[in-house]
């Protein structure tokens, strides 16, 4: 079984007086929730387990705090200041051999260096390493949606664009936060897979060319959703009222869970997404109908120009 928590969480929970636990996990955690419950109600708490969908600190169950004194949040480092939440974020080592390979692959002698959450504590070490090979690293401060250096989000890439690097490596897993980093930034983006140990260069080409095509299909529509998300830190308002005020053919959704069916049900012809922007990315091949991003449909408004494309973000 996957150890999740440490004792510092139990003393956190101690510092904190509450006797009315709520635990929230991410999806790929949630089976773990229940040993957690376990331990905690051998210490004497009361547990309450959140069994929402949950994808991020953007998606705070804050319905819990209704019932429960605390919140405990699992896999993600907070976005935003909410009152009465302990996050606990999972870290995962990087085997330094592994990243041998990239000294073939990196093209200027000074990086930007990024990762994911569970990596964060980890650039040092790669800063040193890259420095023993020659390369200098740059790991910068992000927003305040991203607290730990050099930490980035699907949301928010603020810790690439501030190494100003005309090369940025990427330390984590999947696709879309490289491809994120390469459109927020320009840069020429390296993407390391700890867990593979393999190295590639970044490509956005294939996801601008779709991304082009959605566009061009959205032109079409006679009716489009803008959506609103009811999520802690999901939702923009002014930005979906903004987005609105450009069509006489759009309307605002608010939403909780976007989901395939949802939209199906609500019939639009596309829509936009002002919530998780990698739902739009991510996601469309899910949706039956384009699903913008608000640059995007600006492109469809005819208030921003293609050349001018940029990836969504909340700052
Ligand atoms: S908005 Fe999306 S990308 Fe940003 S933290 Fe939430 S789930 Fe992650």
């Amino acid at each position: 079984m996957l150890k999740i928590h440490n004792s510092d969480i139990f003393l956190r929970l101690k510092e904190s007086g509450a006797k009315k636990i709520a635990l929230q996990f991410p999806e790929g955690l949630k089976r773990e929730a229940y040993s957690f419950a376990d331990e905690l109600k051998n210490k004497g708490y009361s547990v309450i387990i959140s069994g929402d969908p949950c994808w991020g600190a953007c998606d705070l169950d804050l319905s819990s705090l209704s019932t429960a004194d605390i919140l405990v949040h699992y896999g993600h480092a907070p976005v935003d200041d909410t009152q009465n939440v302990i996050y606990e974020f999972i870290r995962q080592d990087i085997d330094l051999n592994s990243l041998e390979q990239i000294q073939d692959i990196i093209e200027d002698k000074r990086v930007g260096l990024v990762t994911t959450i569970q990596h964060v504590h980890e650039l040092d070490k790669v800063s040193d390493f890259l420095k023993e090979r020659g390369i200098e690293s740059v790991i910068s401060e992000g927003s305040t949606r991203t607290p730990y250096r050099g930490q980035i989000l699907g949301c928010t890439y603020e810790a690439a664009k501030n190494t100003k690097c005309k090369e940025i490596l990427f330390i984590g897993t999947g696709v879309f936060h490289p491809l994120g980093v390469s459109l927020a930034t320009g840069a020429r983006v390296v993407a390391f897979d700890p867990y593979m140990k393999k190295a590639l260069v970044v490509d956005p080409e294939r996801l601008l060319r779709q991304r082009f095509a959605k566009i061009e299909k959205a032109k079409e529509a006679e009716k489009i959703g803008i959506i609103l998300s009811k999520k802690s830190g999901q939702k923009r308002e002014e930005l979906a009222e903004r987005l609105c005020s450009l069509s006489d053919k759009a309307y605002l959704i608010s939403m909780g869970e976007v989901t395939p069916d949802a939209l199906l049900n609500l019939g639009f012809d596309a829509y936009v997404n002002t919530s998780c922007p990698r739902l739009a990315y991510d996601d469309q091949a899910r949706y039956p109908v384009p699903m913008l991003s608000p640059q995007e449909f600006e492109i469809v408004c005819g208030v921003r120009d293609w050349e001018d494309y940029t990836i969504d973000e909340i700052i």
